[in-house]
């Protein structure tokens, strides 16, 4: 098939790759030319494991192409893929709907008569119907059809999502576009997982109820730490004893300084609105919430506690980006933390392993990046781990202590035993433990 991915970001390059690894001819349209400068030369605009051997295969064998020309590129396709952001709207948390508008108004004028519209940005019920009203109004006589299709796919491990989806979330009521869906996705879910076709609106819902309850299963487990903490109990020890239990399972129970990301945040945020919007007061969301935004309070109360004043005092923080395996800061934990301790007068010294472009552009001179998580460490006051990159996991710690002026450690991750940092004279801060 032709296909058209409009946006080029983490869900759009990483699906128009995968899709043209499956034959199909792809063009990744942005309007971001540097962007598309860039994958014209080859450079991966983000970080996000196999991306690259991929990307470069599949232009190499002429099936993927990038452009910035949305009208050329959307010519005789069989199926093109919304796959522009939906950030949080300045001020009020509704889903800005404007960049899928825009290119939906785009389209309305380029697209040729059969092409299925997919909705693949992550909206609010009723937008596809938008979608479609403004295609229809602006081209009254065109057969097109518009399908919901929201990504799943997990950052530093968008290839693999893609390529073995636990599920394919597909809303349609056209039996045409079904077609055209499923002969899309069926080489995706050879080992049986589902291809589930729904109506629209319960398929815009999945995605941010999917979203929003992993949210909540961190909030959590958070709570449970914050009680831990009270009562002398070990996070860990109650993560492993309710995990074992099949209908909670062991993923997404860890406790730490709270969800980041450019997903969850927003999301959260977006179907709480949505629902005071339909006068439904979703009470567990604004909790959710809530927790996230008091646990990297509380880490930093814990930080203010032990180093009375940070004036002049050098923090080393590992870690930037909201996870491992991405170059992603947004809504980062870590970016809250370092603004917070800039403020008190501490001096930061920091290091990721592929999130320091990003985090340059937006404290520039103010910290110091390191080039390797060691480098960071000299004569500093204390470290505050941000991120659970594996190369954080077992540092060579008789290194860390011969560096550092104060054998101080804030894990934000729970990286290590407490027992083990306690033999190694480390004053060791964790959480929930
Ligand atoms: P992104 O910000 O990385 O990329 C979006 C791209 O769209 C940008 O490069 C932007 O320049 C481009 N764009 C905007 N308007 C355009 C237009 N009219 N024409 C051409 N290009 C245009 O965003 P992302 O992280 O890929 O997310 C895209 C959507 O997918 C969002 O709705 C998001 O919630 C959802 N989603 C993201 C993830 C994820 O892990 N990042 C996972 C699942 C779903």
């Amino acid at each position: 098939m032709k296909i058209a991915m409009i946006g080029s970001g983490y869900v759009g390059l990483v699906s128009g790759a995968c899709f043209a690894d499956f034959g199909h001819d792809v063009v990744c349209v942005d309007k971001d030319a540097s962007k598309i400068e860039r994958l014209n030369a080859n450079i991966m605009p983000i970080y996000e494991p196999g991306l690259d051997a991929l990307v470069k295969t599949n232009v190499d064998a002429g099936r993927l192409k990038f452009s910035t020309d949305l009208k050329a590129s959307v010519d005789g396709c069989d199926a093109v893929f919304i796959a522009v952001g939906t950030p949080s709207r300045r001020g009020d948390g509704h889903a800005d709907l404007s960049y899928v508008y825009a290119a939906a108004q785009e389209l309305a004028g380029a697209i040729g008569p059969k092409t299925v519209v997919v909705t693949k940005s992550t909206v609010p019920v009723g937008t596809g119907d938008e979608v479609e009203r403004i295609i229809a109004d602006t081209n009254p006589t065109l057969e097109f059809a518009v399908v919901s299709n929201p990504e799943f796919l997990r950052e530093g491990f968008a290839v693999h999502d893609f390529m073995k989806p636990d599920r394919v979330v597909v809303g349609t009521s056209s039996e045409r576009a079904k077609k055209v869906m499923e002969d899309l996705y069926k080489p995706f879910v050879r080992q049986g997982n589902p291809i589930l076709f729904m109506d629209e609106k319960s398929s815009e819902l999945t995605k941010y109820a999917a979203n929003s309850f992993l949210a909540t299963k961190i909030s959590f487990m958070n709570e449970i730490a914050n009680l831990c903490e009270k009562v002398g109990a070990d996070v860990d020890k109650v993560r492993i004893g309710i995990g074992s239990d099949d209908r909670i399972g062991k993923r997404f129970l860890f406790a730490g300084i709270g969800y980041g990301g450019s997903c969850f945040p927003k999301d959260v945020q977006a179907l709480a609105k949505s629902s005071d919007d339909n006068k439904y007061d979703f009470k567990i969301l604004k909790s959710v919430m809530e927790v996230n935004k008091r646990q990297r309070e509380l880490f930093l109360d814990k930080i203010k506690k032990q180093i009375k004043s940070l004036k002049g005092k050098k923090i080393a923080v590992w870690g930037l980006a909201f996870k491992p395996d991405t170059d992603d800061i947004r809504e980062a934990p870590a970016l809250y933390l370092i603004e917070r301790l800039l403020a008190a007068g501490a001096k930061i010294s920091a290091y990721d392993p592929e999130a320091m472009s990003n985090t340059k552009k937006i404290f520039g001179e103010k910290i110091f990046l390191g080039n390797t998580h060691y480098e960071v460490l000299k004569n500093a006051d204390a470290l505050v781990i941000c991120t659970e990159w594996p190369v954080f996991r077992t540092p060579d710690f008789d290194e860390m202590k011969k560096l550092m002026k104060s054998k101080t450690i804030f894990d934000g991750r729970n990286l290590y035993s407490k027992e083990q940092m306690k033999e190694l004279g480390f004053n060791y801060f964790s959480i929930g433990r």
